[in-house]
């Protein structure tokens, strides 16, 4: 069984990937420190990044 990354949405690998206990109970699973940090510390949007599965070509459009 494997873990989406929450940031990339690439398969985290198992032992290697960074688990985030939220206050509310939710559990977020990063396959890396930099997704963790993309998403947590910069409020990085993933559409945007071309190096996420959730990349989308030519951007989104934001209002
Ligand atoms: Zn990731």
């Amino acid at each position: 069984m494997s873990q989406i990354c929450k940031f990339c949405g690439n398969a985290v690998l198992l032992g290697s990937g960074t688990i985030f206990a939220k206050n509310d109970g939710s559990v977020l699973s990063f396959c890396s420190s930099k997704c963790k940090k993309n998403m947590l510390v910069l409020k990085r949007d993933p559409r945007k990044l071309k190096w996420t599965a959730k990349y989308v070509k030519g951007g989104i459009k934001v209002r």
